[in-house]
């Protein structure tokens, strides 16, 4: 089945950076099988039966890349929000993630891939840090498998961190080793729809040995790793208290660091430090309007850039941030660090862009088949419609409108691997008023715990 598009205004983001004013997409079963201009399309589709959208004064952009969420948080919106990280954790999301069951991680994650959909999302890299009970895992995956997104999904776990008076929060690394080589047999295809990743929570809440066995486990099984680091001054006072050095010197000598290794947040970092990053090549998963919400300071991404350190965009769970927006991401990316280098042009519209979709797709290891429309890759992209939002019209230039002026309102259709994941704003494999009923059933049910 080849389904096409022609008459819009088309961001590659290939490596041309090639923008085409009236072009087109061809797209055969989960495939991109061409990119070019409206007339290059319509040769093509001569003598072939082609289901073809018009998009005159539409806008294709390949699919965002969410490279950091915890998509059950959308239950605890609110909660805590005036606190620090670390008042914020042990009152407030530690004994909500505890009380977590699968019935409300379901309607939890249900609500958040919804969320990200609408905002143009087409994979998320997903962090389950709390696993109270059995079968969280599964049953997240189960859910985005039913919605048709893309899934990164990172298994939480510590070993060592304090229990807050709670018995079960540290887990025996090896069973869940066990439980993340099974997901991966049993969920990881070929066609990159999940991921499984490991996802230790950071550097606090892990013993010597625990933190070694994973990075053997990860080496060993090619299973990359996902973490909290430098989110706060707190790794480097910890370390420095336990193990008499600096955080970056401890992850050296455990041989830690290295292009599997997906750094969420890096705020806290020196000049030299980054340079340590793009000697391992350790990816970044910016997260600023978390990052202001909790006051834990400017990453300086900026110069991650100049040093070219790979560096991709995410919200952080609506706990920290209060929703799962990117398009919101997106400008907020380009205020934090105009403000903090205080320089209108150290970041533009294209390189926000960048790091949301390609840049990202590197930061998860699958920039050869996502993160740019070009023949060959997955047909994952989004429709944006500027026209039918007050707050995107009118457009004299579509990039402006879409990073600075943005709104959901204005996403049209979102299409991953091929298939349509939302379309006229609706969500497409999912009732969108029962799903909000049910996680405002849960996140009333778990209130009360906190
Ligand atoms: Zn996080």
């Amino acid at each position: 089945m080849i389904k096409g598009f022609i008459h819009f205004n088309i961001y590659t983001l290939d490596k041309e950076e090639r923008v085409i004013e009236d072009g087109g997409i061809l797209i055969e079963d989960d495939i991109i099988i061409a990119v070019g201009s409206s007339q290059e399309i319509e040769q093509l589709c001569q003598g072939k039966v082609v289901e073809l959208e018009d998009g005159k004064g539409k806008f294709i952009f390949p699919g965002l890349i969410n490279t950091h969420t915890h998509l059950y948080q959308n239950l605890f919106k609110g909660l805590g929000s005036d606190m620090n990280l670390g008042d914020w954790w042990p009152k407030v999301l530690a004994p909500l993630g505890m009380a977590l069951t699968k019935e409300h991680l379901v309607n939890g994650v249900r609500h958040g891939i919804c969320e990200a959909l609408k905002s143009g999302v087409t994979t998320v890299v997903d962090y389950l840090q709390f696993h109270p009970v059995e079968g969280l895992s599964e049953a997240e995956i189960k859910v985005a498998k039913e919605m048709g997104i893309r899934l990164v999904y990172g298994r939480g776990f510590r070993d060592a961190g304090e229990n807050m008076g709670f018995s079960n929060m540290n887990e025996n690394t090896d069973d869940v080793f066990a439980e993340v080589t099974y997901l991966k047999e049993k969920y990881q295809k070929d066609d990159g729809m999940i991921k499984i990743w490991l996802a230790p929570a950071a550097i606090w809440t892990f013993s010597e040995k625990g933190l070694e066995k994973t990075r053997t486990f990860a080496t060993n099984t090619k299973t990359p790793i996902m973490m909290h680091m430098f989110e706060t001054e707190r790794d480097n006072e910890i370390c420095l208290e336990k193990y008499n050095k600096k955080a970056m010197d401890y992850y050296i000598e455990k041989i830690f660091l290295g292009p599997d290794l997906l750094a969420v947040h890096s705020i806290h970092l020196s000049d030299d430090e980054l340079d340590i990053y793009k000697k391992y090549d350790v990816k970044v998963s910016h997260n600023p309007v978390c990052n202001m919400y909790l006051g834990s300071g400017t990453a300086p991404v900026v110069d991650m850039l100049k040093k070219s350190i790979t560096v991709g965009l995410g919200t952080d769970g609506a706990a920290s941030n209060n929703s799962n927006d990117m398009i919101e991401v997106l400008k907020t990316t380009v205020l934090l660090h105009r403000n903090h280098y205080k320089k209108a042009d150290c970041i533009n519209a294209y390189d926000v862009l960048k790091m949301a979709t390609i840049e990202g797709a590197k930061c998860i290891g699958m920039e050869e088949i996502i993160g740019s429309l070009e023949k060959g890759k997955k047909a994952d992209l989004l429709i944006f419609n500027p026209n039918n939002s007050f707050k995107t019209s009118p457009v004299n230039d579509g990039l402006a409108s879409f990073i600075y002026s943005g709104d959901y309102a204005a996403i049209e259709k979102v299409v991953v691997n091929g298939k349509e994941v939302l379309n006229k704003g609706k969500v497409v494999l999912g009732d969108e008023k029962k799903i909000i009923e049910d996680s405002i059933y849960s996140a009333r049910v778990l209130k009360e715990k906190v």
